[in-house]
């Protein structure tokens, strides 16, 4: 990053703010030779491989719209959703990796939901691993109760 003003090629990073929705982080650099501050925007590195082949930027609202209807009539507020989609970006960009696939997204929404409300969970992973019968409720549900050590 060249400094505007003195064209230097090095800056330092006095300070890092990334946007509401993940997508943008704000740097305040400061130039090393001249001294002046400026603002960068930089676009979140993180992205996301759609079955499709689409690829496309990781969005917290994306998250949140994609959970939202599996817990339509649940105790689960807004703030909840949006802890949820922090959580789940925080686990993605923990992996390391640049580039996900919407399956690793799928399956890292799957353990903060299950957190929050068992039924928003049970309805979520009803959809998102293609449950097709009640043996496969029954199985997801035996595995919350072995959880709860029932
Ligand atoms: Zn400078």
């Amino acid at each position: 990053m060249h400094c505007p003003f003195c064209r230097h090629p090095d800056s330092r990073v006095v300070d890092s703010r990334t946007s509401e929705d993940g997508l943008v982080i704000r740097r305040r650099r400061q130039c090393p030779e001249c001294g002046q501050r400026f603002s960068t925007l930089e676009t979140s590195s993180l992205m996301v491989v759609k079955r499709s082949g689409v690829t496309e930027a990781f969005s917290r609202e994306k998250i949140v719209n994609g959970v939202r209807k599996a817990c339509q009539g649940r105790p689960v507020s807004d703030d909840d959703l949006a802890l949820l989609a922090q959580r789940v970006e925080e686990t993605l960009r923990a992996s390391g990796s640049a580039e996900l696939d919407s399956h690793d997204v799928g399956l890292a929404i799957l353990g903060p939901l299950k957190d929050l409300d068992e039924v928003a969970f049970l309805r979520f992973a009803s959809v998102y691993q293609g449950f097709d019968s009640l043996d496969d409720f029954e199985a997801a549900i035996n595995l919350l109760r072995i959880e709860h050590g029932q």
